[in-house]
């Protein structure tokens, strides 16, 4: 079959007209399917409820007892296994409470409030503040930015990281640019793996801020969908190596290992970045849920215990994926109106639909019952100035939901496009 785009006008009209008839049979179907968040299925949650009666005692390895106050850094031995898991000293490493998210604000507040180590002044007494947003990315990164009050500057990403030309040329001079988000590993919404070459590019380019922090997060480190499990560069090593030990700072948590929202956090920096960390953090808490610490310990018992568990994830999910796919192969191959990514771990596919077709898509969809990330999301300020990206979520409705889900995107997506290219 020829593309859309090669289609005579009477091809389209009757393209189009078969698109309208299978979007009204799909739309009788009364669906009520959602692929909008990143969040893990019932029977992923199912995988840790041992956590639930856990854990077997209230002393730690070192004799203190987890339910009393203390102990600012984390358990020794939760650090441990986290500093194996993501190629770090445990001294380096930091474990806090139920949520990364909240540890990445803390840290831009801090640099607001106070600045951080290499700081001339708080960041909040700069005469401007701009963050260097790879793109698509996370949109909660985004609004957290926005909130703060700092200017985001946008960068294509690639399929090995951002364009690293493109963020040297921005933070070579100017002095406000004084960060870069990065999730290196199955990036949200990519997939898109941050190669060591480009990691080592960041880490070492020359920048205008003494203060330039890399916002290293790596939610998504251990997440695989194949057995071709992607090693995550070495932030901090290669940092240390290129002379700006204090660039990165780097986080993970367990949110899509055990409990989403109850799970542990951690974050990984030089040794003065986490003397400044928990100096901030002591004013704010006089200890972390260390119960919650020992009970992953318990639960895991190593690295290796964490690797195991999320082989079983990967069992769960894989199919899923799968499933986009092959819905989105079978309807849309040849066409030329779609490109999506075939991700090899993360919680994301990212769909790139028709230019100026992404909203149209979306709306189509919720008139059919399936709810989308809005278009755009992942985009600083929910813009997308291409109107073409889509990120979709298959991790948490069950196989069959996402397979029918799918399907009825691809047919929103084939309709949008015959759409514009018939001009209404
Ligand atoms: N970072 C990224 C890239 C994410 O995609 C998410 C959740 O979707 C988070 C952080 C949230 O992590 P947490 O639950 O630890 O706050």
């Amino acid at each position: 079959m020829p593309t859309l785009q090669d289609l005579d006008a009477d091809a389209l009209a009757s393209f189009r007209a078969a698109k309208e008839e299978e979007f009204a049979a799909l739309k009788a179907r009364g669906l009520k399917l959602d692929l909008t968040r990143g969040k893990p299925s019932s029977a992923q949650l199912d995988l840790s409820d041992a956590l639930l009666t856990l854990p077997t005692t209230t002393k730690d390895r070192s004799g203190a007892d987890v339910r009393n106050y203390g102990g600012l850094e984390g358990l020794p031995e939760l650090r441990e296994i986290f500093a194996e898991l993501l190629w770090v000293e445990t001294d380096q490493v930091v474990c806090g409470g139920n949520s990364s998210l909240t540890l990445m604000h803390q840290v831009l507040t801090s640099l607001l409030l106070h600045g951080g180590p290499g700081s001339e002044r708080p960041w909040k007494d700069e005469p401007a503040l701009k963050f260097v947003c790879p793109v698509p990315g996370y949109d909660r990164h985004f609004s957290m930015l926005a909130d703060l009050g700092i200017e985001m500057v946008t960068v294509d990403m690639f399929d090995d990281g951002p364009d690293v030309d493109a963020v040297a040329a921005l933070v070579k001079d100017d002095p406000a640019v004084k960060g870069i988000w990065i999730v290196p590993t199955y990036a949200n919404p990519s997939g898109a793996v941050v190669s060591a070459e480009v990691a080592a590019a960041l880490m070492a380019m020359p920048t205008a801020a003494p203060d330039f922090r890399i916002m290293w997060d790596n939610a998504y480190a251990f997440h695989h969908l194949t057995e071709d499990e992607a090693k995550s560069a070495d932030a901090l090593s290669l940092a240390a190596a290129s002379g700006h030990p204090d660039r990165p700072i780097m986080f993970a948590s367990t949110s899509k290992i055990t409990f989403a929202g109850a799970g542990v956090s951690v974050v990984a920096a030089s040794a003065a970045n986490k003397a400044w960390y928990l100096k901030h953090l002591a004013m704010a808490s006089i200890g972390p849920d260390k119960i919650n610490h020992l009970r992953h310990v318990e639960f895991f018992g190593s690295a290796d215990g964490v690797r195991a568990h999320m082989r079983k994830h990967r069992d769960i999910i894989a199919p899923k994926f799968d499933a986009v796919d092959v819905a989105l192969g079978t309807a849309l191959d040849g066409l030329d109106v779609a490109e999506w990514t075939k991700p090899t771990g993360g919680y994301f596919v990212n769909l790139d639909v028709l230019d100026g077709t992404a909203t149209r898509v979306v709306a189509l969809a919720k008139d059919a019952g399936i709810a989308l990330t809005p278009a755009g999301a992942s985009f600083p300020h929910g813009h997308d100035p291409r109107d073409r990206n889509i990120r979709l979520a298959p991790t948490f409705p069950v196989l069959e939901e996402v397979e029918t889900a799918m399907a009825g995107v691809a047919t929103c997506v084939a309709l949008a496009a015959a759409e514009k290219l018939s001009g209404a």
